[in-house]
């Protein structure tokens, strides 16, 4: 299980949500940010610094952005980490 960044965040590039998770799990692209699933320890840390309300816990993922689930894993490992 983990966190998931979803729709809210694309386009947004405030990452509040960097500088707090104590295992630096965030990777990046143009459009927004992931979260590493097999990195994530659920510390749930990041949650109220998204400005957009981007992020939830796996299992509560809103129906619309399920794929998001995936696109984390896949994009986390593809994409350079966030926090270089
Ligand atoms: Fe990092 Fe914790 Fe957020 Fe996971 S839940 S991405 S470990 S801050």
């Amino acid at each position: 299980m983990a966190m998931v960044v979803t729709q809210p965040c694309i386009g947004c590039k405030d990452k509040a949500c960097l500088p707090v998770c104590p295992v630096e799990c965030f990777h990046e692209d143009d459009a927004m940010v992931y979260i590493d699933p097999d990195e994530c320890i659920d510390c749930g840390a990041c949650v109220p610094e998204c400005p957009t309300e981007a992020i939830f816990y796996e299992d509560n993922v809103p129906d619309q952005w399920k794929s998001f689930i995936e696109l984390n894993a896949a994009k986390s490992a593809e994409s350079p980490s966030a926090h270089d």
